[in-house]
């Protein structure tokens, strides 16, 4: 995941609404977070680990000054935990400087790779982002638009992106669009975002989503949009059942209302006997609500979410992810002890989550616990930007259901069917990416391993060019 932000804003600062924007996006990513703001003559970037508040706060946001900025928070998918794969990368090349935020992840790497002469060494850091951003900069020509056009049909993968030089602030989503990218209008400029609420809480009305294949250029002259491919919808499904916020529309549609619809087709699919329907915070509360909606069956709390604490999902061994799930679920004994529980979460990947919430309502006294999940079983790694593990980290990877349910020790266990969970988003089946249900790949992933090529390729790399004249990039 990332978050993503671009604006323009002619008679305004441009980073404080960037900041407010990526502010909205932070779900998205906790690793780090950084801005690019050009004032039509200096291109300058700052950026840290660290959450978007923490590094973007009032005392750093005076000095980033220009009308146009790009913002950036980061999860890790390729590339490790470091400030040299912080975003915006940026790169001064003979052609221009450009600055590049990036959601998703490519999967040509090493063909791209081939493409960077003498490219040992070359890489400021070890993500695709670095990469495509080197390439940019060494695109003939003086028009960051037409490098573009001639550099995009080469990448193949995941990008929602957000590019900057000093005269434009661009946004272009893959032909496939696996990642949203919307633009809002504000009274005088222009914003990108990748979730909706972005553009609410900085005032923007929104005005459509970025197409796939659509890259448009933004300056002092207006909006220019330029169809770089043939568009072939594949939405992250995942957008709808977990990592857009629910307050985003995609689609068209609101995304907490298709959560809950899903919550109501799992009751309507798996029902159960039962005394509380109660969710796995925070995302199992619509489905939840829907789930007891349609079975009549009481919501209550059985958990409380520490909402101070980052995400368990991606700490590294099963252990820490165990002990982080402790950290962030408490149960909440007298709602739980004696009741026969209906718990819906939106997705199994790897099972510590319910693993270990399970033992932590059987100690507090459940009578039965029924488990019901808003996506099928989870059984192929993504490439596309969500770092879900190798296929042996999945649980459901090799099993069947029941040895699903088995192995979590629940009562009873239900995830809720493809057609079912389409049907709740209210688009069809071909307007989306399920490949890590499905295992059907949209966009063909190369058997190598694209992570680790860039990783071979950058791990000794010297560190990034001293900055130049027009350009300062702050550590
Ligand atoms: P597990 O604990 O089974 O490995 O992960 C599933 C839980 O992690 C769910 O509660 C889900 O809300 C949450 N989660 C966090 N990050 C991700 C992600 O990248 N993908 C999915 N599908 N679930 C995630
Ligand atoms: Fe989303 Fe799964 Fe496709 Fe990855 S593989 S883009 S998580 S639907
Ligand atoms: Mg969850």
């Amino acid at each position: 995941m990332c978050g993503v932000v671009g604006v323009l804003s002619p008679g305004q600062q441009a980073a404080p609404i960037a900041a407010l924007g990526l502010f909205a996006l932070q779900h998205r990513g906790q690793e780090s977070a950084g801005i690019a703001v050009s004032d039509g003559d200096q291109l300058m970037v700052y950026k840290d680990l660290g959450l978007v508040a923490q590094v973007l706060d009032e005392r750093r946001l005076p000095s980033l000054r220009g009308e146009m900025a790009i913002a950036h928070c980061r999860y890790s998918t390729t590339g490790s935990t470091l400030w040299e794969n912080a975003q915006p990368a940026f790169r001064l090349g003979p052609q221009r400087a450009v600055a590049v935020g990036h959601n998703g992840n490519l999967v040509n790497t090493r063909h791209l790779l081939e493409l960077l002469p003498g490219r040992r060494g070359r890489l400021a850091g070890s993500t695709d982002t670095e990469l495509l951003t080197a390439l940019l900069a060494q695109e003939p020509g003086d028009d960051l638009v037409a490098a573009l056009l001639t550099l995009l049909p080469r990448v193949s993968g995941a990008y929602a992106l957000v590019l900057m030089d000093d005269a434009h602030v661009i946004g272009v989503r893959d032909p496939n669009g696996f990642r949203p990218l919307c633009l809002g209008r504000l009274d005088a400029g222009w914003v990108l975002a990748l979730e909706t609420p972005a553009l609410d809480i900085v005032g923007a009305h929104y005005v459509r989503d970025v197409e796939p294949g659509e890259m448009v250029a933004i300056d002092a002259s207006g909006l220019r949009s330029h169809h770089f491919a043939e568009p072939s919808p594949k939405l992250c499904l995942f957008e709808f059942v977990y990592f857009s916020r629910p307050d985003t529309n995609l689609y068209g549609q609101s995304v907490h209302a298709a959560r809950q619809r899903m919550g109501e087709e799992l009751a309507r699919q798996a029902p159960v006997h039962a005394d509380m329907v109660m969710p796995v915070p925070e995302s199992g509360i619509p489905a939840a609500q829907g789930f007891a909606r349609a079975s009549g069956i009481p919501y209550g709390d059985g958990v409380v979410k520490n909402r101070y604490i980052g995400r368990t999902f991606i700490a590294p061994t099963p252990e820490t992810r165990a002990a982080g799930v402790r950290l962030k679920l408490n149960p909440i004994r007298e709602n739980i002890a004696g009741k026969r529980l209906v718990v819906v979460d939106d997705s199994i990947v790897r099972g510590t989550t319910q693993l270990t919430l399970t033992r932590m309502l059987r100690e507090a006294g459940a009578a039965e616990v029924h488990l019901r999940v808003t996506s099928p079983p989870y059984r192929w790694p993504c490439f596309y930007g969500m770092d879900t593990g190798r296929r042996p980290e999945l649980l459901a990877a090799d099993l069947q259901v029941g040895e699903v349910r088995e192995y979590l020790g629940v009562d009873s266990l239900a995830y809720l069917e493809l057609d079912r969970l389409v049907a709740a988003t209210g688009s069809n089946a071909e307007s989306f990416c399920t490949a890590c249900l499905s295992g059907e790949y949209p966009v063909p992933v190369p058997d190598a391993d694209t992570k680790l090529a860039l990783e071979e390729e950058t791990v000794r790399a010297p560190a990034a060019a001293a900055p130049e004249a027009n350009v300062r990039i702050e550590p």
